[in-house]
């Protein structure tokens, strides 16, 4: 049996091992358009922040993998696949049969469709995957022009940063906040610009946002919300960045508006996509001895009982080994995940966990505060806070806990968050809390390890 894995990320790295260690009879090969090593992304602000080398990002060496047993193509795209012969078409002209084939293709940062940017056309950059061949196929970004996905972006980014005095990040998520607090580790003077009226969308309320950017400012960030990126001007040694009605200059630019999954091999697949490659319990897609996982695939979020995109490390994991015992002939399931997205700015760390905004008429949230209130019944007040900012040992906390009738759907922590496991574990359990009194006396006592708080 021949096994073929596009994608040496996490979903097929452990996918490889997994049919490896099942079916050590079994020939398994890893195409990759990426460099061979297998190295954490999740770290790659931190090369960023020169906090670390490239060297510490590396989980395994190519030579490592080959000795796993895993004939590895590195730096060569796969162009086209034609499932009903079950051969792949690589870019150097090389072909390859399988009888069964993960799709484990990740997803590429999104680039604006602004002027300076994208062709004059404004088409969006076609679908490529980020790796050794750039990104847009024919439409790189301009010089001074950075999104960051692979190890190469990120040594890239870390070269820019030493000679740059002044960087713009497009985009106040996860990664866009944690690359700006890296760059300015680095003494650059960074602006951080977000559409959105708060940081880190979808995670953060504006009592969190509000704390968070002032946490960044008072380290040097000057944070622009409600500001969206109109055109980039490049001139001499400087780029313009046009947004919100003025110009910044500056020499770098990080582009971090989201990513987009790497579907052009599903569709020629003929596989059903929706926001990714539409997969069932065992990650097998439409399409006979095709399967897809990680950052392509759409998956059962476990907080809201929905398909959806979870673009994480840990979850490509868990698809990548369970996709891995369904190709080797092992019957497992995907039981679904949890959106948790974490950054450590310093002193100050954040987490997320599962649907912090759910809606509908049983949704509810309990904040620091402790008012219980409809989801629509904003404002709540703010925590108290021990100590004032800029005092020696001063932690901004702020604890929220959003509940759909009597079960934990999503928390987010800000300053103190030891108790995100355990929330992430009642939420990911659906774990009923049958009265309400039930509810904040549990609460209670998770948030007063978390928060000082009053509740
Ligand atoms: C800067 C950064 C920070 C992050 N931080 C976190 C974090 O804190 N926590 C967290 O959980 N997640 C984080 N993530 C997300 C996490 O890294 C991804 O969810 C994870 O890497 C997805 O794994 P994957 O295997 O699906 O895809 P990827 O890791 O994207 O791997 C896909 C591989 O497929 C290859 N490929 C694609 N198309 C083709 C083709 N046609 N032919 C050949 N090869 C192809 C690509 O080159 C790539 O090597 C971060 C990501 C980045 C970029």
């Amino acid at each position: 049996m021949k096994h073929v894995i596009v994608g040496n990320g996490p979903a097929g790295m452990t996918a490889a091992l997994t049919i490896r260690a099942a079916r050590p009879e079994d020939a398994v090969t890893v195409v990759t358009a990426d460099e061979g090593a297998y190295y954490s992304k999740v770290r790659e602000p931190d090369l960023v922040a020169g906090k670390v080398d490239a060297a510490t990002l590396e989980l395994a060496g190519e030579s490592a993998i080959r000795q796993a047993g895993i004939d590895l193509m590195a730096g060569v795209a796969v162009r086209f696949l034609d499932c009903g012969a079950r051969r792949l078409f690589l870019e150097d002209g090389r072909e390859l049969s399988y009888d069964r084939l993960l799709l484990a293709t990740g997803a590429s940062p999104v680039v604006p469709p602004v002027p300076g940017l994208c062709p004059p056309s404004g088409e969006p950059a076609p679908d490529t995957p980020a790796g050794t061949r750039g990104r847009g196929a024919g439409h790189p970004l301009p010089a001074g022009v950075f999104a960051l996905r692979t190890l190469q972006d990120a040594r890239r980014l870390a070269r820019a940063a030493g000679s740059a005095r002044g960087a713009v990040v497009v985009g106040g998520g996860f990664i866009g906040v944690h690359v700006a607090w890296a760059l300015a580790m680095r003494g650059l003077r960074v602006t951080l610009i977000e559409k959105m009226p708060t940081l880190l969308p979808g995670a953060c309320d504006p009592e969190a946002s509000a704390l968070i950017a002032g946490h960044l400012e008072r380290s040097g960030i000057r944070v622009m919300l409600n500001t969206e990126l109109e055109a980039l001007e490049s001139g001499g040694d400087d780029l313009k960045v046009r947004a919100g009605g003025g110009a910044i200059p500056c020499q770098l630019v990080v582009l971090a508006v989201g990513v987009r999954p790497n579907l052009a091999l599903a569709r020629q697949a003929g596989a059903d996509v929706g926001e990714g490659v539409i997969t069932d319990g065992t990650l097998a897609t439409t399409v006979p001895d095709l399967w897809a996982a990680g950052d392509v695939a759409q998956t059962l979020d476990l907080a809201t009982g929905k398909q959806a995109m979870l673009p994480l490390w840990p979850l490509a994991v868990a698809q990548g080994r369970v996709a891995g015992r369904n190709m080797a002939g092992l019957r497992s399931y995907y039981r679904g995940g949890l959106r948790v997205n974490a950054v450590h700015l310093g002193p100050l760390q954040v987490i997320s966990v599962g649907d912090v905004f759910p809606s509908g008429p049983s949704a509810r949230v309990l904040t620091t505060s402790g008012a219980w209130g409809r989801v629509s019944a904003v404002p709540v007040p703010w925590g108290r806070f021990p100590g004032q900012p800029g005092a020696p040992g001063f932690t901004p906390v702020y604890g929220r806990i959003a509940f759909q009738d009597d079960r934990p759907v999503g928390a987010l922590l800000v300053g103190r968050v030891e108790a995100a496991g355990i929330l992430a574990n009642l939420i990911a359990r659906a774990i009923h809390l049958s009265r309400t009194d039930d509810a904040v006396r549990l609460l209670r006592s998770v948030l007063r390890v978390a928060l000082p708080a009053r509740l």
